[in-house]
């Protein structure tokens, strides 16, 4: 991502604030956003405010619900779903200009690409490839609050483009570090990071402090609560970030490096063995049967897979069996491509992937032992296992994911 560096705003101090779909789902809401945003101007900070689209599934307009109303999404272009599902975000910026306005702040709104978000064209799941702040910094010298609307952009040609599903954390970190701010707060409807995704788990543990690292890798074993991609630039232009509720005055979980500076001794803060657990659901595992030991079968299905833009996960090849995941709502089509080759498939269907995530965790022996351990205690099938130098991994039946994940989280102490 190549940032625009600028000469304006050298002596403004800017703050991003995220505020996620279902922090501006309603008018009630939107009043304790604009208190915030109130909160941060009155402190003297210039306020650049991303908004998602307000609410979530069947809220008007919502993603999910603009999405819905075409009937049949593959006889429309990806292009046009972007223009379409781009409205959420810009119809949920006006709103919030206008709650503003009851609060005497004036604010101008600015779609993704009027706020200089530049991105390749891969729509749906686009790239931002430059940052050019130079209308927001124009924006500043009149107003202190400019609204983005976040999980757009727009190509060098001036097509508008998405940036793939939960996209306004990225906008906000890379306006983050294009504007150079002090640092980037993503507020949410939960209370910070935690050690697993509360949903499921109970007791799980709010993360006061976090390193990149270590959400980075939460973030892309499947932790929602903010995008790899926002990580990922926060992390490269080293801007603080904070993930905090929009309903409670709680601190939240900081994110910074692992070194802290301090007047007479450095603290390294070292990655934890295990930091969270992680889950992604709607996955399907396929089986091929090569008993025949022919290294030219993999050859043919990886290929042919490719071809038909299927993504793999989760490969493990012997040298009698090729077992991978596909989304399940690629597994159909996965299977039909096989037996086009004339090779049978087993499959299961219905499955999900459960991962400790632990950036520390390298070298450490014991870890996979007492997943084993945790997931037998409790009749848990692991269909198949991996793992990095910061994850392990374990597809379980997509029916038993849930106690999958509390066994883990009990089992390494998370609560
Ligand atoms: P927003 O609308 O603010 O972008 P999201 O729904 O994208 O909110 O993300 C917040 C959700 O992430 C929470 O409601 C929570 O259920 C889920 N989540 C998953 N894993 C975690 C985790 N490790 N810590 C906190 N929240 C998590
Ligand atoms: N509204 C978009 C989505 O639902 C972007 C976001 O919420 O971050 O994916
Ligand atoms: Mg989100």
């Amino acid at each position: 991502m190549n940032i625009n560096m600028k000469y304006w705003g050298d002596n403004m101090k800017i703050l991003v604030q995220k505020f996620g779909g279902s922090s501006v789902s309603t008018d009630e809401q939107r009043k304790i956003v604009a208190s915030k945003i109130s909160g941060a101007v009155k402190e003297g900070y210039k306020v650049a405010v991303v908004v998602s689209a307000m609410g979530r599934m069947g809220a008007a307009y919502a993603t999910d619900t603009l999405k819905g109303l075409v009937t049949d999404e593959s006889i429309i272009s990806k292009r046009d779903m972007d223009l379409l599902m781009a409205c959420g975000e810009i119809i949920s910026s006006v709103v919030m200009a206008s709650e503003l306005k009851l609060l005497g702040i004036e604010a101008t709104c600015l779609t993704g690409g009027q706020a200089g978000i530049i991105t390749d064209d891969c729509f749906n799941d686009a790239r931002i490839l430059q940052v050019n702040p130079a209308e927001i910094y124009k924006e500043f010298e009149r107003n202190d609050v400019v609204l983005v609307a976040g999980f757009q952009g727009m190509t060098k040609d001036g097509k508008i483009t998405t940036l793939g599903r939960g996209g306004s954390d990225t906008t906000a970190a890379a306006l983050g570090v294009a504007l150079n701010a002090e640092r980037v707060d993503i507020y949410t409807d939960v209370d910070g990071v935690k050690t697993a995704d509360p949903k499921i788990v109970n007791n799980a543990k709010t993360l006061d402090k976090i390193t990149y690292n270590e959400i980075c890798q939460l973030a892309h074993e499947g932790a929602k609560v903010i995008h790899p991609r926002a990580v990922e630039i926060a992390m490269q232009g080293n801007i603080p970030l904070r993930v905090l509720s929009t309903f409670g005055e709680g601190e939240g979980t900081i994110v910074a490096n692992g070194v802290l500076k301090g007047e007479n001794v450095t603290d390294i803060k070292n990655d934890r063995i295990i930091t969270g657990i992680t889950q992604k659901t709607n996955v399907s595992q396929l089986i091929i049967d090569n008993s025949a030991k022919d290294q030219e079968i993999s050859n043919k299905i990886f290929k042919a897979l490719a071809q038909a833009e299927i993504s793999v996960d989760f490969i493990s090849i012997n040298e009698t069996e090729i077992i991978f995941t596909v989304k399940y709502t690629d597994c159909e089509k996965a299977v039909a491509i096989i037996n086009n080759l004339g090779l049978k498939v087993k499959t299961n269907p219905h499955c999900a992937k459960v991962a400790a995530v632990g950036a520390g965790m390298t070298g450490v022996p014991g870890v996979m032992s007492k997943i084993v351990e945790a997931l037998t205690e409790k009749n848990i099938k692991i269909l198949q296992s991996a793992d990095s130098y910061t994850s392990i991994w374990c597809l379980v039946p997509q029916e038993n994911m849930e106690e999958a994940v509390r066994t883990l989280h009990e089992k390494f102490n998370l609560g």
